[in-house]
This record gives structure tokens, C-alpha cells and sequence, in this order.
């Protein structure tokens, strides 16, 4: 198939579809990975918007635009194992010389000098054609799915559950605003951990594609009849979820009046982009997108006022007995810069939940199966429940998300692990891979909220104990070793998550292709990636991750 029919059947726009099965399009597994996932983050059942490249939380990219990706594709199919190609936010740069065990692809996304590390200044350069904005795993084509955060919300929702409600969500109703990429796995985790879940989202198309895959039960366009289903349900210890299209401000208001107070209340609106992610109260959706148009400037102003008020109503229901926390989308400072000056009365999820986990080097550890066969999924759910049978929580998860979980695009599974853990589950995967009892090789990755990749001063990193909460040597670190240690792709990304001028952070994705230099580079690189996140919270006093780094014997002889 020569590159137009390639085109033509796999990345006719905005019709993008990764192949499936094992035949290759590219010049080894190498490429065809990147490639098949690039593809896979744009497909219409996993990106938000692929007539934008959109692939998830606001604006985040995959490729600059059409030409861009088109270009991107081309070289994918003609690289060979001795060089890299370059990405710059999207774009195609250029091609160095390297060896077969160095990453494929090396991307930079949104990357700018931290003066100039804002908004305005990115947008400029965005209209330009200068820049895309990458987010996490939408410019560095790891993205699965709302899947890819199902299980960290589930665990926080299961911590949160544990510190306060004694263990048990039953009878416990849990509101948040944001039904998007992301913030549609809340619905999902919410029921999976016992809870009953109100989600607020102006948009009743992003509702609707969480009902398609099974994300959500209900949608409801009256707050009245949405109020009294979760009501009901809390009252019967129904694990059921609700999704209302409303502006989440209104719709506080509207609990508050009622005095209706969530067990627990949380958001993921697209906070962090109050231009392109945030809808201001009081206009609806279709007017929103024509002022966002004609004067940006009031638009901003609006979305920040809005949020302020947003922020407002979340401190009176936290003083009314909400537990409330920030779910990682920079709220509290737009907020702040809205006129809240109370925005940071209430914590992030990091401190409140995960760091704990973070000190053991777990994090969102995912993999996909490039075959396009569920059932190589199910083969190493399988393989896993074998290799770890004394990982009751693990066990529990697997069997969970098989029940519950719908693929969306190649077939993928998340599963926090930690240090040790990573690496051994990643050579089973590649034994998988050399025996035949997977089809195709499978790739293995990460969110970049992870416990060593990342510095975000209001998110990942916020509180640390040692106040080093900006530094971004970490990532830095992270980025490096991973490229030294033969991942098969590697990123590095300005703003993911939390926005312009908010965090600095690194993605790997390494091979699981069945051969001995694919073991290798696993070893290397699913050792070095958790050990970054014991080496960095280690260092700032955590006497856990200083546990765990004596565990592993990662200490200086
Ligand atoms: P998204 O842009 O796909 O979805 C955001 C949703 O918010 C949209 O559906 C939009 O209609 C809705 N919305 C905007 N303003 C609203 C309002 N006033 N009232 C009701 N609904 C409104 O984004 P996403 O991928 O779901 O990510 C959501 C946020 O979470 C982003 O800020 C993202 O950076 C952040 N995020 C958090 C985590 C985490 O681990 N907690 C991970 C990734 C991303």
C-alpha cells in the first residue's frame, strides 16, 4: 500500500483508525507502534474532537494540523531502526542519526522559555501555526481513553472513601462539574467504588458519549428530576450515575438553596483553559463559542468570574461538611485570578490521596494491544492475575475493568503499579509477545501524572515536604533517563493538565515487540521510570519512598 492509499483508508480527515492485526505498514514494529497510536489517540471513539485533533482536556493536540500529521505519518512509515524522527509541538522537524535501542520518536510539546510561559503568549504563536497545545498523552499519542484515568479516579475516590466514610461509599453522593475526556471516568469510578454520582456538563453531547460507552446511566436536562434520582438513589445505597446538562455553578447554587450537601464535590471542567475549556455562567453553549470569537479578552474575563463564583459555592458547601478537594484542572488559581481570594481553602488530590502511592513508584501504568484483539488484553489481564496472586487490590481492579470497562479504540488496559512491579509485569507482556499467546506486540506507557515525571506546583507536586514543588529537574531527569534507557518514544510537554506556565512533564512509551533487545530496553526503562519517582520523593523527606528505595537497594553504597 503505497502512502495516499495508506492515507486514504486510515487518516482520510477527520476519519482516523489505527490498523489492527500484524501485518505491517511501517519498517518495523518500532514505527508501526507510534504510528498505530498516533492514529488510534485521533479515532473518533477515543478523541473528543479529531476534526480539531483534539484529543482530550480542552484544546490537548495530537498532531499541529492535517499537513502536519500527514508528514508525520510519511515518516513513520519510512524510518528505519537507525534513526529519530523529531516532533515539535505536531510538526515533523527533522530526522538524527541514532541505533536501534534509542527511542523512534523524541517530541517536544508547548515548551516555552518561563517568562513567556503563558496563555496570551501561546496563543499568539498558536494562531501563528507556530504550536500546538499537547496536554499529557494527547501530544504524546498514549492516550486510551477515558479508561487511561478510570482507575486513578477510582482510587482516589476509594481513598477519599477510606479516610472519611469509614471505608464505604454506599449512601454517599458525590457531585462534580466536567463530563469531557477526563472528567467523564468520574461517573464510571464513582459507581465502581459504591458511591451515587451527579455529574454537571453544559454540553449534552459529551454527556451522550459517555452513555454510548457506558460510562454513565442516566443523562437528564432538569436539575429537578436529576436531584431527586441521586436523592433516591443515596437514600437506597444505589451506586448509580446522573449526568446533568447545566452550568455546574447554577447548579451548586440550585443544591445549595435546596439544601442539598454532596457527601463529596469535586470538578473537572476544563478549568485550566479558561479561553478554550472553561464555559462562563449565564450564556449558553452556542453563545459562548461566538464570544469566544469575537473578543476573547471578555470571554476570559466571564470564565474567570464564573469560576471565581464556581469556587465560592464549593468553599460554602465544604463549610456545610462536603469533603471537597481540587481534581488536578488549576480551578483554585483561576479561581484566585477570578476575585476568590479564599480559592485555596480547600487541597488538591495529590496531597489529599495519592501521594502515598506515589512513594511506592506507582502510578498509571498502561498498555495496548496493537493486534486490535480484546482478547490479547484478556491474555494479559490473565497473565498478571497469575504473576501477582497475593496483589489482592490488583486482582480485584482486573476483574473489575473486564466487567465493567468498554474499549474504546485499540483495546487497552491502566493499572497502578509500582516499583518492581512495572518491570516484571512488562517482561510477561513481552514473553506474551515471543510465544504467540498475544497476537501482535503490545506497547506499554504512562499518563504523565506520575510519581516521578512531573512538576505541578498546584497538582502532582503541590505541598511537597521540602517545598520543592517547582522544580523541574525531576521531569527533566525522568525525560533523560528514559531516553538513555531505550524507551520507544519519549516527551517532554509545558502545561499539561493545569495550563500555561503550570507544570513541566515527561511521557515514555517502550515496546513490547517479543525480542531480547525489547527485554532489555523494558528492563531498563520500567526500572528507571518508577525509580525516578522514589529517587525524587526520597529526597524531599519522604521517609515511604525512603523505605521503598532501601527495598529495592537504590541506595548510594
Ligand atoms: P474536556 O475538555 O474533554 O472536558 C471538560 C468538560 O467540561 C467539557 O465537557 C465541557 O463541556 C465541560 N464544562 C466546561 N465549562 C463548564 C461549566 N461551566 N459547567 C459545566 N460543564 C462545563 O477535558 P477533560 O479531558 O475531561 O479534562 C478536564 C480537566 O481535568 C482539564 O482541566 C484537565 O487538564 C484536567 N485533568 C485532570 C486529570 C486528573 O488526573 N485529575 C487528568 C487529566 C486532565
Amino acid at each position: 500500500m503505497n502512502f495516499l492509499e495508506f492515507i486514504d483508508r486510515y487518516a482520510a480527515h477527520p476519519n482516523y483508525f489505527a490498523p489492527r492485526g500484524n501485518q505491517l505498514y511501517a519498517k518495523s514494529w518500532q514505527t508501526e507502534a507510534p504510528l498505530r497510536m498516533l492514529l488510534n489517540n485521533l479515532d473518533h471513539e477515543v478523541a473528543e474532537n479529531p476534526d480539531e485533533l483534539v484529543v482530550y482536556g480542552g484544546t490537548g493536540q495530537a498532531a499541529r494540523n492535517t499537513g502536519a500529521l500527514r508528514q508525520i505519518i510519511k515518516e513513520l512509515l519510512e524510518l528505519d531502526e537507525n534513526h529519530s524522527l523529531l516532533v515539535q509541538s505536531g510538526k515533523a522537524v527533522g530526522i538524527v542519526r541514532t541505533h536501534p535501542e534509542a527511542p523512534r520518536v523524541l517530541i517536544a510539546n508547548s515548551n516555552l522559555v518561563p517568562a513567556w510561559a503563558t496563555w496570551e503568549h501561546f496563543e499568539r504563536l498558536k494562531q501563528d501555526g507556530l504550536m500546538m497545545y499537547g496536554q499529557m498523552t494527547a501530544g504524546s499519542w498514549i492516550y486510551i481513553g477515558s479508561q487511561g484515568i478510570l482507575q486513578g479516579t477510582y482510587e482516589t475516590f476509594v481513598a477519599c472513601g477510606k479516610k472519611y466514610f469509614n471505608n464505604d461509599l454506599k449512601h454517599k453522593l458525590l457531585v462534580s462539574g466536567g463530563l469531557g475526556g477526563m472528567g467523564g471516568a468520574q461517573p464510571l469510578a464513582a459507581t465502581m467504588a459504591g458511591a451515587t454520582f451527579l455529574g454537571v456538563d453544559i454540553d449534552p453531547e459529551r454527556i451522550k458519549k459517555r452513555l454510548q460507552t457506558g460510562y454513565i446511566d442516566h443523562i437528564s436536562y432538569s436539575y429537578r428530576e436529576a436531584a431527586d434520582l441521586v436523592l433516591k438513589a443515596k437514600e437506597k445505597g444505589e451506586a448509580i450515575s446522573v449526568g446533568l446538562v447545566a452550568d455546574i455553578g447554577d447548579t451548586l447554587q440550585n443544591m445549595l438553596n435546596d439544601g442539598i450537601v454532596p457527601d463529596v464535590l469535586t470538578d473537572q471542567t476544563s478549568a485550566h483553559d479558561p479561553l478554550h475549556g472553561y464555559i462562563p455562567s449565564g450564556i449558553s453553549l452556542e453563545e459562548a463559542i461566538l464570544l469566544r470569537n469575537a473578543d476573547p479578552d471578555t470571554y476570559r474575563e466571564r470564565s474567570m468570574k464564573s469560576m471565581a463564583r464556581h469556587v465560592g459555592l464549593m468553599l460554602k458547601l465544604q463549610e456545610l461538611g462536603s469533603v471537597t478537594f481540587d481534581y488536578g484542572n488549576n480551578l483554585r488559581e483561576m479561581a484566585k485570578q477570578g476575585g476568590e481570594p479564599d480559592a485555596y481553602n480547600f487541597d488538591g488530590f495529590t496531597p489529599k490521596f495519592i501521594r502515598p502511592l506515589f512513594c511506592e513508584g506507582k502510578g498509571p501504568f498502561r498498555w495496548v494491544a496493537l493486534s486490535g484483539d480484546p482478547e490479547d488484553i484478556y491474555a494479559t489481564d490473565q497473565a498478571l492475575i497469575e504473576a501477582f496472586p497475593e496483589n489482592h487490590h490488583m486482582i480485584n481492579w482486573l476483574k473489575k475493568a473486564r466487567e465493567r470497562i468498554s474499549f474504546q479504540g485499540l483495546p487497552a488496559r491502566i493499572c497502578w503499579l509500582g516499583m518492581g512491579e512495572r518491570e516484571k509485569a512488562g517482561l510477561i507482556f513481552n514473553e506474551l509477545v515471543r510465544t504467540g499467546k498475544v497476537k501482535a506486540p503490545i506497547v506499554i506507557g504512562r499518563d504523565h501524572l506520575d510519581c516521578g515525571s512531573v512538576a505541578s506546583p498546584n497538582r502532582e507536586t503541590e505541598k511537597m515536604k521540602d517545598g520543592s514543588d517547582a522544580v523541574s529537574d525531576w521531569p527533566l531527569l525522568n525525560l533523560m533517563s528514559n531516553t538513555a534507557g531505550g524507551a520507544t518514544w519519549v516527551s517532554f510537554h509545558h502545561g499539561g493538565g493545569v495550563g500555561m506556565g503550570y507544570s513541566q512533564h515527561a511521557g515514555m512509551v517502550v515496546l513490547a515487540d517479543g525480542t531480547d533487545r525489547a527485554a532489555e530496553c523494558i528492563r531498563r526503562v520500567l526500572y528507571n521510570d518508577p525509580a525516578m519517582g522514589i529517587f525524587r520523593h526520597h529526597d524531599a523527606g519522604y521517609e515511604q519512598a525512603t523505605e521503598t528505595l532501601h527495598q529495592f537497594g537504590m541506595e548510594f553504597k
